[in-house]
């Protein structure tokens, strides 16, 4: 593994991964791992899914790439079915989670700026959030860590205490264009809003005259076994989402829901992209909402989701010193531990499971959706066993 060439932004462990099938992913030695990370919430139907495969290929004989100065095949009726599925009226296509952040906050902005409302440029974010790493979206979340010597701050952009409703209404004003926050914080240690407070927030922002953006880039795809997160609340449908990752299913495709009444303003020469929504990325799309549409798809994943958190709750009780508190919503799920989560995530990775991890030391799974019993139960095994070996060397140098 001979990195020296790429930029040093990331420092992977020295496994060479060759092939994946569902949730099992092969390195170069034969061994054989449990993907229950899915690089990041990515892989909705695991890896090379046939119906994932047959898409791409046949599609792959026909058309690639025509950028969007021409209709590009798939596109509509992809945005058809999602907005018949959500709130939205309207879809932007791009190529990732950033991106399609960006392209909520630029329409948030626009949409005061036709409406007369040129001074409404407030963002309103969330500590611990995520929105991507580009300008736009670290500005957004506000981490300082990501901030750090990129130069200043861009104007506008504010953030709030999580889950303080206090805060959150006393920072509306007549300046708030938007209001943006992930339904389930992913890296920020797998927070869920609670339904009440996305109805509430729904509420103040109409009140305000501010718009709300969901971040369900992570969260959204079924990943809670609804289609989209948001939906666990009943009042709460936004002005703008963002989603990507799992609605690709590893072939990069991000997407901006709109409302007509702010997407109306979107209008030639105000946003773009070259590859965004390109013909490959549609026939893979439309595969994996052929999937994510079926109402016992979301049930298995509610199923499985129950599996999971109660095998965190007997570990929890079972194996005193571990388990701080079980986190996440559906197979967003982990737990924020009482010894180290990057060790526990290596001595799970040295057992053949696949695990990641998020602020405030959690363990974070995002297995994919159409994962078995049978190999949710094997994980928790080896979770166990991961979190018993860190605890048991932990307790020993203690005693040294
Ligand atoms: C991953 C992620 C993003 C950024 O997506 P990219 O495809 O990496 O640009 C944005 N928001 C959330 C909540 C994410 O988890």
């Amino acid at each position: 593994m001979d990195r020296r060439h790429i930029f040093p932004t990331y420092a992977p462990p020295a496994i060479q991964f060759e092939r994946g099938e569902g949730v099992r992913l092969w390195d170069d030695a034969g061994q054989e791992y449990l993907d229950f990370i899915s690089g990041i919430s990515v892989n909705t139907l695991g890896h090379a899914h046939p119906d994932l495969v047959k898409a791409l290929e046949a599609q792959s004989r026909k058309l690639w790439h025509l950028s969007n100065m021409f209709d590009v095949p798939g596109q509509s009726e992809l945005a058809q079915r999602y907005c018949h599925l959500t709130f939205a009226d309207r879809i932007f296509f791009a190529n990732s989670g950033a991106e399609a952040v960006e392209c909520a906050l630029k329409t948030a902005r626009r949409y005061h700026f036709e409406k007369g409302d040129e001074s409404r440029i407030e963002i309103i974010g969330f500590d611990g959030a995520f929105h991507g790493r580009t300008y736009a979206t670290i500005n957004a979340a506000g981490n300082p860590a990501y901030l750090k010597g990129f130069g200043p701050a861009l104007p506008g952009y504010k953030k709030l205490p999580f889950s303080d409703m206090d805060a959150f209404q006393s920072a509306l004003s007549e300046k708030t264009a938007a209001v943006i926050i992930e339904p389930v914080q992913g890296e920020g240690g797998l927070r869920p809003v609670s339904p009440e407070n996305l109805n509430l927030m729904r509420q103040l922002c109409n009140d305000a005259g501010a718009l709300l953006i969901y971040d369900e880039v992570q969260c959204g795809a079924g990943r809670t076994g609804k289609l989209f997160a948001h939906e666990w609340a009943e009042n709460a449908a936004p002005d703008l989402m963002a989603t990507a990752k799992g609605v690709g299913g590893g072939f990069p495709l991000g997407m901006c829901f709109a409302t007509e009444e702010v997407a109306q303003y979107m209008v030639p020469g105000t946003h773009g992209t070259t590859y965004g929504g390109n013909a490959l990325a549609m026939a893979v799309g439309h595969a994996v909402l052929d999937h994510l549409e079926k109402p016992e798809f979301l049930s298995h994943v509610q199923k499985i989701a129950k599996q999971l958190r109660e095998g965190f709750e007997t570990i929890q009780s079972e194996c005193a010193g571990t388990i701080e508190e079980v986190r996440g919503k559906g197979l967003l799920i982990g737990a924020k531990l009482s010894v180290p989560n990057i060790e526990v995530r290596n001595a799970a990775r040295d057992a053949g499971l696949l695990i990641g991890v998020a602020g405030d030391n959690v363990v974070r799974l995002a297995p994919a959706l159409n994962v078995s019993c049978e190999d949710v139960a094997e994980a928790l095994s080896r979770i166990r066993s991961a979190l018993e070996l860190v605890k048991s060397k932990q307790s020993a140098s203690e005693q040294a």
